[in-house]
């Protein structure tokens, strides 16, 4: 029998306001920040201490709501959420529970050619706990973290593939980033996911049971995770065993999911409303002044950048996926439509941005924040190709240059050299040079074997170091050897 993987994902997203959900304290990136420096009573859960709502939190909170076309609850409830551990001082954690800031929206994604929608069950809005760290025998806390607004963004059970995990990631990263909510850093912490799992024989609708892995905080760690939880249930359904309902943690290095405790209701959290906030009014008019403010999102980006640069969805998809390269793009087409010299087409930036640039950033790592290449620069690179002044190959090794010092093309070009031979008579020369060195050659081709014409090319191009401009090269090779054969049959 086949079976298939039904998977639902639960997203914590840190808001990146200026203060913490329930008080004044900075949010700072905890990664770097001096530990326990950002902390007042209210974080830390002293006793007589009031929680007051961010009003930015929420507003960061009900952008992600519409940006997953999710209803936006006009009445929104705080409860305290029970449980002991040590990096939470209250003993509780603030979050909300049956009346949760937005439910019922959706996600589109993409795999290979297929489009899905992914249902958004519901988004709420809590506090980050504080941060353990264990050195040298001891545990420490740091309460840097505490406190600072969480956003959780539960999916229904739609993902049946880890390309379809990792598309509904990688695309509600994006999504954060470009609402400007959450930096998407993930090796700082600022995104971490849960998966729950399942398998089903392939044709049922039934949910089977499910075990949720924790703690998973790199977009490697999700896939593989659920990758082996996926292998795991499936042999032992295949086998005839049950599946237990269990919180599974995983283990990175030993590369499997691990149990972590027992069955978990609801109801061990003891949720009860908070007593210290009063219920949260969304009035109406706030939502639209909110939806007003939304910038313009990678489906609606992608689908502009098709129609108006001509692109392919494949390709406008690649650019919008960072809204960054997307403005960086952008830019280039800007100048590439009104600065000195002929137009560039949106498609040839296109090219040379997913192309060339993607590699050289590959390369180095990097993103597009640190490329020293303008678009203006870029867009002058494209105009000496278009011009004929350099071939596309010579381009490629100038933007090298330009990736590497930032500076101009023209500078580069002129400094060495660069510039192709596109001059007729001086290239003609060169063409008569290369036939007169290479007699037996010439002879060759013109007793039949055309295969040498190729090679006679090479050489013009290595008489010229790769400069020659190849098709008025080709086309005074040709007429040169039509001339000889002529000659000859005379
Ligand atoms: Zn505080």
């Amino acid at each position: 029998m086949d079976y298939e993987a039904v998977i639902g994902l639960e997203v914590h997203a840190e808001l990146q306001t200026q203060s913490k959900m329930f008080c004044g304290c900075a949010v700072v990136d905890s990664t770097q920040a001096e530990p326990n420096r950002y902390v007042c009573p209210v974080c830390t859960g002293m006793p007589g201490s009031l929680p007051v709502i961010n009003r930015r939190a929420v507003e960061y909170g009900m952008m992600v709501g519409l940006a997953l076309h999710c209803e936006i609850a006009p009445v929104n409830v705080f409860s305290r959420k029970s449980y002991f551990y040590p990096d939470l001082p209250k003993g509780y954690q603030i979050s909300q529970y049956d009346l949760p800031l937005a439910i019922n929206g959706w996600l589109t994604i993409e795999v290979g050619d297929v489009e899905k929608r992914v249902g958004i069950r519901r988004v709420h809005l809590e506090e980050d706990t504080g941060k353990l760290i264990h050195r040298d025998g001891v545990s420490l806390v740091d309460f840097n973290r505490s406190g600072v607004p969480l956003l959780e963004i539960v999916s229904e059970p739609d993902l049946h593939s880890l390309n379809e995990v990792r598309a509904y990631a990688t695309r509600l990263r994006s999504i954060l980033r470009y609402l400007g909510v959450n930096s998407g850093d993930m090796e700082k912490g600022v995104i971490r996911f849960e998966a729950n799992v399942s398998v089903r024989p392939v044709g049922s609708t039934e949910l089977f049971t499910r075990t949720e892995i924790k703690n998973l905080n790199s977009f490697r760690a999700l896939l593989r995770a659920t990758e082996y939880e996926i292998a795991r249930q499936t042999a032992l359904v295949a086998a005839g065993a049950r599946i237990m309902q269990q919180t599974m943690g995983w283990d990175e290095v030993r590369g499997v999911t691990v149990p972590q405790r027992g069955k978990e209701y609801a109801e061990d959290y003891r949720y009860f409303p908070e007593p210290d906030l009063p219920p949260l009014e969304i009035s109406r008019e706030w939502v639209a002044e909110v939806a007003a403010g939304l910038p313009e999102l990678p489906d609606a980006k992608r689908d502009r950048f098709v129609r108006d640069y001509g692109l392919s969805r494949y390709d406008a998809g690649i650019l919008v996926a960072e809204r960054a390269v997307a403005d960086y793009y952008e830019q280039a087409v800007r100048v590439g439509a009104t600065g000195a010299g002929r137009m560039i087409s949106p498609k040839t930036i296109a090219n040379w941005i997913t192309g060339e640039l993607f590699r050289l950033m590959r390369e180095t790592d990097g993103d597009i924040s640190a490329v020293k290449v303008s678009p203006a620069q870029l867009v002058d690179l494209i105009r000496l190709v278009e011009a004929g002044t350099i071939n596309a190959n010579t381009a490629k090794e100038v933007l090298e240059e330009m990736f590497k010092t930032g500076r101009p093309a023209d500078a580069i070009v002129a400094e060495r050299g660069l510039a192709q031979i596109s001059a007729a008579d001086v290239l003609a020369q060169v063409v008569a040079q290369v036939l007169a060195d290479n007699p037996q050659e010439v002879q060759a081709y013109l007793n039949g074997k055309q295969t040498v014409a190729r090679w006679l090319m090479g050489q013009v191009m290595r008489a010229t170091q790769g400069t020659a401009n190849p098709m008025l090269a080709q086309r005074l090779l040709d007429e040169q050897l039509a001339q000889l054969a002529g000659k000859r049959d005379v």
